[in-house]
Order: C-alpha cells, then structure tokens, then sequence
C-alpha cells in the first residue's frame, strides 16, 4: 500500500527525521492560507499523487509570493499528471502540500528495500539524489552504495556514518545524517515498510540534512496491525478494479493484454500468464480466486474481467485439489449465466472429479470451449482472442 508524500513526511517527523514545514491543502484557498500561516519567502507547491517524478512533470513548482502560490495551486490542482510512473493516461491530482522551501546546497538519495536474496533491508544511498537517479542507476551504479542491515544488531552508527560520508555528506552534519538514516531504518521496520525512499535528501547551507521527498510503500499483509497506516489509504489513487477485487479477496492485479485469467493458487495464475505468452497472447490480468472458489466468487471475477474494454477472451484455468472439479464447474457455469458472457470462454480443469467437472460443462449448452491441458487451453484462448 503506498501513501502521500506529506504522509510519509509525517511519518519521518515521529522517527526524527527532519523535514521542511508544510501543510496539506485540498483547494486554492487552502494552499495560499497555508503559505501565509508557514510564513518566510518562498514556497513549494506540491501535487500529492502516488507517483514519483512529479518534479518532472510539472507538478512542483517554487513560489515567490502568495500571488504565486494561488496561481500555481490553480494551475496543479485537477491537472492530469503524467510522470514516467503513471502510464500515458495521468493521474489526477486531488491533494497539494504547500511547504516552506529549502535552500539546497546538495541533493542526496537515500532509499530502503527488502532484499530478498540477503533476506535483509538493504539501505541504498547515492551522492546523486535528485530527479535523475533512474539514470544514475543505470549508467554509474558504482555511485549506489548498498548496506545490507543485520536485523539483529539494526543499522549501527558506524554504518550509517561512514554511508554519510561516501555520499559526501560534510563532517559537521555526519552526526544528524547517522541520526537521519537510523531514523528511517526505524520507520521502515516499526511500520512494516516494503520500500522507503528519500529522494532528495538535502544538505542546506547550514549543514542541516532534510528529507525533501517521502516516498513509503508497505506490506499488505502487515496492514491488519498498521491502522495507523491503513487510515492513510487513498482510494482515489488505486485502481477501481483492484479495490473492487479485494472487496471479494479477490488477488486480483489489471495488466494491459486483453486475455483475462481466472486461476486458482497465485503460481498457477502465474504460470497460466507464462504460457498466454509462450503462444503469443497477452493476459489482460493476473487473477487468484483462492483455495475456495465459490460460485459467487468466481461471478465476481468474471464481472471484474468483462469490464475491462480491451477483453477478448477468458481462460479458467482450475486445478481442483481441495476443491473439486464439478463443484468449479458448476460455479463456473451458474456464474457464465448469470454475467451474460460477451467473449469466449476457455476453460481447462484437472484434479479431483475433473471427468464429472468436464460433463457439467459440457451439458451445460453454453458455448465454452474445453481445453484438455495448459498447453491446449492456452493455445485455444490466445485464438479464440484473435478471433479465430
Ligand atoms: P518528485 O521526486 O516526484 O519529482 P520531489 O519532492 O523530489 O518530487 O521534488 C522535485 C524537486 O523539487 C526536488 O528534487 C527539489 O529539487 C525540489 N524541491 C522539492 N521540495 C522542495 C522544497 N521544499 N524546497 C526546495 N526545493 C524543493
Ligand atoms: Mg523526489
């Protein structure tokens, strides 16, 4: 689950990582009320979307006056922004933050994921921050150094300041950026965190380190132990069809083919998207139904799959184990009546009672294609997709 930049700001004030003063406003008249209430002379108008690369985008910008911040609010919010994180399309920006601006000497960056192959929090951190550490990344990685974090002892002083000093930080602050950096490692276990980034992280003409950016993703799974986290949630920012989907726990993610997948067991779903490929189709969405797919459930993924514009075909791809094969197809059939199928339906089971499962369909009068195994099912749907 991701969240606003001036959410994660908060959330970077409780671990005592310092950051510009800055309010969070919702139209014009809050934005200028704001500045004023801030004070000093300059300010930065900030577009609150889940995406990075706003800068970029125009969707920040400095003001000099409150003529300017009414003037850039207007223009920022209700825009469409497009950043190399939002697709084509854009994402509306409902939100701002109007914050004090920060006088930059140097722009850092310093970020935190799970490292999965150490099985550590790995810190990432570059003398390079700003809005082009894509590129950094891509052609001098040897300017990234990585610390993996030993969970036991946590991120240690001598860590974090001698990471202070590869990325240039001057000796005078390298205390307050161990504090910065033990400070944000904290945030990321204490809040359950999958990826915390702080780009750019600033030194300021008078050797202070400020985070200027707050970027926080984290463990849905943790969420049921986070409400602090989950109160944080904006619907407005996720896809409907994903929120619609876990409203059903429903695993359920929107891709950009146009074959929908109705699976159970997420390496299934996986693999069922694999071979989609492998014949020269393109999954519309990874869909799990789970260990119990009911009727009612896999009605709502058919619903789900059909309101997707670019659908051009379905595969169900069920093993039964648990659950048994007549019983999927029964569901699947009451469930095809009952959503009025527009697009090809091709459906492949295997498991426990799967020759009765085959009958039920097979009786059912409705036009769905059988698939004997993966390969047969998926080479059946990517043609039924093309029409043939
Ligand atoms: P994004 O990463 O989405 O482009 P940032 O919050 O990193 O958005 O802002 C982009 C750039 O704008 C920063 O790299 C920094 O140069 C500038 N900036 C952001 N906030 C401030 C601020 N409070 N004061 C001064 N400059 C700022
Ligand atoms: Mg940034």
């Amino acid at each position: 689950m991701k969240i606003h930049e001036y959410q994660g700001k908060e959330i970077l004030r409780e671990f005592g990582v310092p950051t510009p003063r800055g309010e969070a406003c919702f139209s014009v008249d809050e934005a200028v009320a704001a500045a004023q209430k801030l004070g000093g002379k300059v300010w930065v108008v900030k577009a609150q979307i889940h995406a990075g690369g706003r800068g970029k985008g125009g969707g920040v910008k400095v003001a000099k006056s409150p003529d300017e911040v009414r003037q850039f609010a207007g223009q920022i919010l209700g825009m469409q922004l497009v950043t190399h994180q939002t697709g084509p399309e854009g994402q509306k920006v409902r939100r701002l933050l109007i914050e004090e601006g920060a006088q930059i000497v140097k722009e850092l960056y310093v970020g935190m994921v799970v490292d999965r192959a150490s099985q550590r929090v790995a810190l990432l951190a570059s003398s390079e921050g700003g809005m082009e550490i894509e590129e950094v990344a891509k052609h001098t990685p040897e300017k990234i150094h990585t610390v993996r974090i030993d969970p036991t002892t946590g991120l240690t002083g001598a860590e974090a300041s001698k990471v202070a000093r590869d990325i240039g930080i001057p000796d005078v602050a390298n205390a307050e950026a161990v504090k910065v950096l033990q400070g944000l490692y904290r945030a990321f276990v204490e809040k359950d965190a999958m990826l915390a980034e702080i780009n750019p992280l600033i030194v300021t003409a008078d050797n202070r380190v400020v985070a200027l950016d707050a970027k926080f993703n984290f463990d849905s799974n943790a969420l049921y132990r986070r409400p602090e986290i989950v109160a944080m949630r904006d619907l407005d920012e996720e896809d409907p069809a994903e929120i619609e989907a876990s409203k059903f726990d429903l695993s359920y993610i929107q891709l950009d083919g146009n074959i929908g997948c109705l699976v159970n067991g997420a390496g299934l779903a996986m693999a069922t998207m694999d071979i989609i490929k492998l014949y020269g189709g393109s999954p519309a969405n990874f869909l799990d139904v789970g260990g119990g797919a009911t009727k009612e459930k896999v009605a709502e993924a058919f619903k789900l799959m059909l309101k997707n514009p670019e659908l051009r075909a379905i595969l169900v791809n069920i093993f039964g184990g648990i659950m048994k094969c007549d019983v999927i197809a029964e569901g699947v059939v009451a469930a095809a009546r009952e959503v009025n199928l527009t697009v090809p339906l091709v459906v492949r089971l295997e498991g426990t009672n799967v020759e009765l499962g085959k009958k039920i369909l097979a009786d059912s009068g409705l036009p769905i294609i059988s698939g004997n195994d993966m390969a047969d099912a998926a080479q059946k749907v990517v043609a039924a997709a093309k029409g043939k």
